[in-house]
């Protein structure tokens, strides 16, 4: 059953296993690595280290072959319908991919008068890009216009009733968020495809649904034209992330070419990381890290003192919802008189490493009070257990 899989899949992460005592609950932030991608970089390393593109040389042939190969392999992983009509972009995570895609593709794609949808409520790396986008414009005399695809507490997910309200003949972009970074719910994207039509570019943030679940492009309700996501929350080394680009409605967005030295380590990593991810089975990670947020939520919205943020506590425990409706392995929440960074280190005297301070919400200023128990496949339900123990304690 799924119990002995996890075990077996959890012992691949020589981090985790040196210290058993320690709960690592930050994989919002960055995941773990498992052994097949530390040994993937240590084989290249010592194999066929080599500048990439140039060189006529084995080793140089062989890094070229790795990056090429890859960007085929982050398709074949999003299972891409049209593999030769799309384009990967690599990049050092995805605020530099968001922003990659406001700069070189958004900003000469929109004319004066034009309206962009976006989140105000998301990560600040999901409505930064899209200002400066709306800046660079007006300096050259172009102006946009920047609405807000309104976020919807009662139900998790964006409203998507508003936002039909909001879409007009002007509305050029829409970008949205897979799975939000501070509440965990999915953000359903097949409503805005329905509310923006077929013809509006959406850009999806995926920094918090690679890995964790099924991002299928061949699936008719993920129908989006970018995919935005970070390697190294997703298994690779830091310093990773990719942009996915569908070039057939048009927009043409080419992959970086070979002007500098990329990443290459990074990149052998990545390739390792989905390589593992799609034997380990996105659905089945799913289920395993919406079971275990089930199981936090379904004790802490009875604890007194704690208050769950964002969504419906009970999202994740709603079994009767399609994966694609719960909430992804990512539970934030509040003590009433504890604050959020004293919460943390009690929880770190347990063991526990979670997220206390700042979440890098956008807009959420003196709000941005909270602590974050962020969850991947390796952790286990022993985890959860202890980590209530430790919370009903403090009521
Ligand atoms: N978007 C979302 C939804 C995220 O969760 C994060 C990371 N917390 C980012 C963007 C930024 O990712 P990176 O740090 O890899 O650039």
């Amino acid at each position: 059953g799924d119990t002995y899989w996890q075990r077996e899949l959890r012992e691949q992460f020589p981090i985790l296993t040196a210290d058993p005592e320690l709960a690592y609950l930050d994989s919002a932030a960055t995941s773990q690595k498992p052994r097949a991608v530390l040994e993937a970089v240590q084989t290249y390393l010592t194999t066929s280290n080599a500048n990439a593109g140039r060189g006529t040389y084995p080793w140089a042939n062989r890094t070229t072959h790795l990056v090429e190969s890859t960007r085929e392999r982050v398709k074949e992983f999003l299972r891409d319908p049209e593999p030769e009509r799309s384009a990967v972009h690599f990049t050092s995570g995805t605020t530099e991919g968001l922003r990659t895609v406001a700069r070189d593709w958004l900003v000469p794609y929109l004319g004066d008068g034009d309206e962009i949808l976006v989140p105000f409520a998301d990560h600040r790396a999901q409505l930064d890009p899209w200002l400066e986008a709306r800046r660079l414009l007006a300096e050259r005399g172009i102006d946009i216009r920047v609405r807000a695809l309104p976020y919807q507490e009662a139900s998790g997910d964006y409203d998507h009733r508003a936002l039909g309200d909001l879409v007009g003949p002007r509305t050029r972009f829409v970008a949205a968020t897979h799975v939000h970074h501070v509440y965990g719910g999915d953000m359903n994207v097949h409503r805005i495809r329905e509310a923006v039509g077929p013809e509006v570019p959406i850009c999806l943030d995926a920094a918090q649904s690679i890995g964790h679940l099924p991002v299928h492009l061949d699936d008719p309700a993920l129908d989006v034209d970018f995919v935005v996501f970070s390697g190294h929350k997703a298994m690779a080394l830091p310093g990773t992330g990719a942009v996915w680009a569908r070039n057939a409605r048009g927009p043409l967005f080419r992959p970086e070419g070979w002007q500098g030295t990329p990443n290459t380590v990074g990149i052998v990593s990545l390739r390792a990381a989905l390589d593992w991810l799609h034997a380990a089975g996105p659905d089945r990670i799913a289920r395993w890290t919406s079971g275990l947020a089930t199981r936090l939520t379904d004790r802490l919205r009875h604890l007194g003192p704690y208050e769950i943020l964002g969504c419906p506590s009970s999202l994740a425990a709603d079994s009767a919802l399609p994966a694609s409706q719960r909430r992804h392995g990512i539970v934030t929440f509040r003590h009433r008189d504890i604050p959020s960074d004293d919460l943390g280190f009690i929880l770190y005297s347990h063991g526990f490493m979670v997220r206390a301070d700042s979440l890098c919400q956008a807009g959420a200023g003196e709000r941005d009070g909270s602590v974050r128990v962020s969850l991947h496949v390796y952790n286990t339900e022993e985890e959860i257990d202890r980590l209530l123990t430790v919370l009903a304690s403090l009521t």
